[in-house]
């Protein structure tokens, strides 16, 4: 017989195999040598209390031979010689999982990807890191993969209405990431085995006949009568197939700029920004674990934090426990940064997003300037009416900020930095905490670049942290601005058969688009559309 069991173990227990058989035996009321096996349905931890646990839900075994986890297979349909085509832009989640959908349904996909392959991006990113340069083409958003690829490779998800998210985690289980990822409850893959997993995903594709481009970069959409004929990309190729996904991720400005000045429809969206903070691994355990050394069987502690202040949202964000803090620029004269980690999260450092909502009120204001601040010097020249009615007034926000940080950084991505208490106490700090972000830090005044709202929301949430865990709020923590590109600055909007309302073959997906946040609701996008083009094109 199969017994659903939940099963409460000590964090030694839950990493000793003969531990769980005998609780497993214990609470089914059998004998040990009954217990022939079990697959993890569910592992979380509970570090509420003094002692923490680890909650194992288990399919076990008794009395019967084990059958081995749900691991499903995917079978993929030839379509060399498919006379119907779909055009996808972009080779980030939303475009992968796009493409693999329509090799199910026979229908071949053309990838047209502005990077370059995974491995090709590896070196770019070295270059980006070592030299402070960035290609435009091929940097932490941009090339195979998309933003997804060199990050932390968090997989979880709030957004189960969205689409099947059991689903995507088989995908990547079935093209080589662990099958934890299947039952933990904050699935994570690493940056180390991310690219294995895209290029056996690219492999998949191409070796069942669909096409995968690089170094393609769409630069204008040919449209006849409401409908686009053709794609053309920057060395002067062009492409069609009878429908086109827009899936080019949020730091596409170049496309947004593009669709606006064609006056196809965009909107204005808002999105929040802030800064990373990073605090040695070590003290983020403490806390967590309410311990001076972590037990070796627990991996490096995490958090989540949110707060109101004044009436506005602050909150972490994409948190990588044992990380690295990336430049995550795609032009230069622009600073942005995000974390990642290694599957280990063996790193000394616990780095998170910690961003602000901002309004539409709020972008306005910044953009007519804040005075004495090198962000001012970076305003924008239209007049107030005309940016309230700009779809770019976000992304023009954004951008501020970004050549702001820059600057004060001094060039090369070096990055402006304050410790967490000085910047709560608005005093430049004297030195710097040793910290992960290869380019560099420089101590500076953040007043002068985060606009006045930004830089005040992010006090308040400090010091709001620092009474919620005890410890959070240090010296010992450096804040790094500025975490720019949390969600898209723009909507493309669709109507409910999910294609352009004015272009009827093209199909917006993903983050850039403003349908995502995240590897696995950006792949449920993919997913979506290209479920609905196959039902388009009577393919069920
Ligand atoms: C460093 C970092 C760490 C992250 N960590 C996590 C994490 O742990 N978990 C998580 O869920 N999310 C994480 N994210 C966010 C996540 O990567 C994105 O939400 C996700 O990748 C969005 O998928 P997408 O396919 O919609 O867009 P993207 O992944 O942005 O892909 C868009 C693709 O389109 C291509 N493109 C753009 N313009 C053009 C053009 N004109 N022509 C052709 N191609 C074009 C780009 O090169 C890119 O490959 C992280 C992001 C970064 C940068």
């Amino acid at each position: 017989m199969q017994q659903k069991i939940s099963l409460k173990l000590s964090p030694s227990e839950s990493a000793d195999d003969a531990a769980i058989r005998k609780k497993i035996a214990s609470s089914a009321a059998k004998k040990l040598t009954d217990i022939t096996g079990y697959v993890p349905l569910k592992k979380s931890i509970d570090a509420r209390g003094k002692n923490i646990y680890i909650n194992l839900t288990v399919n076990a075994f008794i009395r019967e031979p084990l059958q081995p986890v749900n691991v499903k297979h995917f079978t993929f349909k030839n379509v060399t010689d498919s006379d119907q085509k779909v055009v996808i832009i972009g080779a980030g989640p939303t475009g992968l999982f796009a493409a693999l959908q329509l090799l199910e349904k026979g229908i071949q996909p053309i990838i047209l990807e502005r990077g370059k392959d995974v491995r090709s991006r590896r070196r770019d990113l070295a270059v980006l890191n070592k030299e402070g340069i960035v290609n435009s083409e091929s940097n932490y958003c941009f090339g195979e993969g998309g933003a997804g690829t060199y990050s932390d490779g968090k997989l979880y998800t709030r957004s189960s209405k969205r689409g099947d998210i059991e689903r995507i985690l088989q995908l990547f289980v079935f093209f080589g990431a662990p099958e934890n990822i299947l039952y933990d409850a904050h699935p994570h893959i690493g940056t180390n085995k991310l690219p294995h997993i895209i290029t056996a995903m690219r492999k998949a594709i191409t070796d069942h006949g669909g096409k995968f481009l690089f170094e393609k970069k769409v630069t204008d959409f040919i449209i006849e009568k409401d409908h686009i004929k053709e794609v053309i990309t920057a060395d002067g190729d062009s492409f069609s197939g009878d429908a086109y996904i827009l899936a080019t991720g949020h730091s596409a400005r170049d496309i947004f700029e593009l669709l606006h000045s064609k006056k196809i429809l965009i909107e204005a969206k808002p999105f929040a920004l802030g800064v990373r903070i990073e605090h040695p691994q070590t003290l983020i355990d403490g806390i967590q674990y309410h311990a001076t050394e972590r037990d070796e069987y627990l991996p490096p502690a995490s958090y989540s934090l949110v707060q109101q202040v004044e009436g506005r949202g602050v909150f972490s964000f994409c948190m990588c426990p044992g990380g690295i803090i990336a430049p995550a620029a795609t032009s230069p004269g622009e600073l942005v940064v995000n974390g990642w980690s290694p599957s280990k999260r063996n790193n000394p450092f616990a780095n998170s997003g910690m961003v602000v909502e901002v309004q539409q009120a709020d972008a306005l204001k910044s953009l007519q300037g804040s005075k004495g601040s090198t962000v001012q010097k970076f305003k924008s020249s239209l007049k107030a009416d005309e940016l309230a009615k700009d779809p770019l007034l976000f992304l023009k926000f954004q951008q501020m900020v970004e050549k702001a940080a820059f600057e004060a950084g001094g060039g090369d991505f070096v990055a402006p930095a304050q410790r967490m208490q000085d910047f709560i106490n608005r005093k430049t700090s004297a030195s710097l905490p040793k910290n992960s972000y290869l380019p560099g830090l420089k101590s500076t005044d953040l007043t002068t670049v985060l606009p006045p709202f930004i830089y005040d929301t992010l006090a308040g949430g400090f010091k709001a942290f620092g009474k919620k865990l005890r410890g959070y709020l240090t010296n010992e923590a450096v804040v790094v601005a500025t975490e720019s590109r949390t969600s898209s600055p723009v909507r493309i909007p669709r109507n409910e058969n999910l294609e352009h309302p004015q272009v009827s073959n093209l199909y917006p997906s993903g983050e850039g688009a403003g349908y995502a946040g995240g590897i696995v609701s950006a792949a449920m996008d993919g997913e979506r559309v290209a479920n609905t083009i196959c039902a388009r094109l009577n393919k069920k």
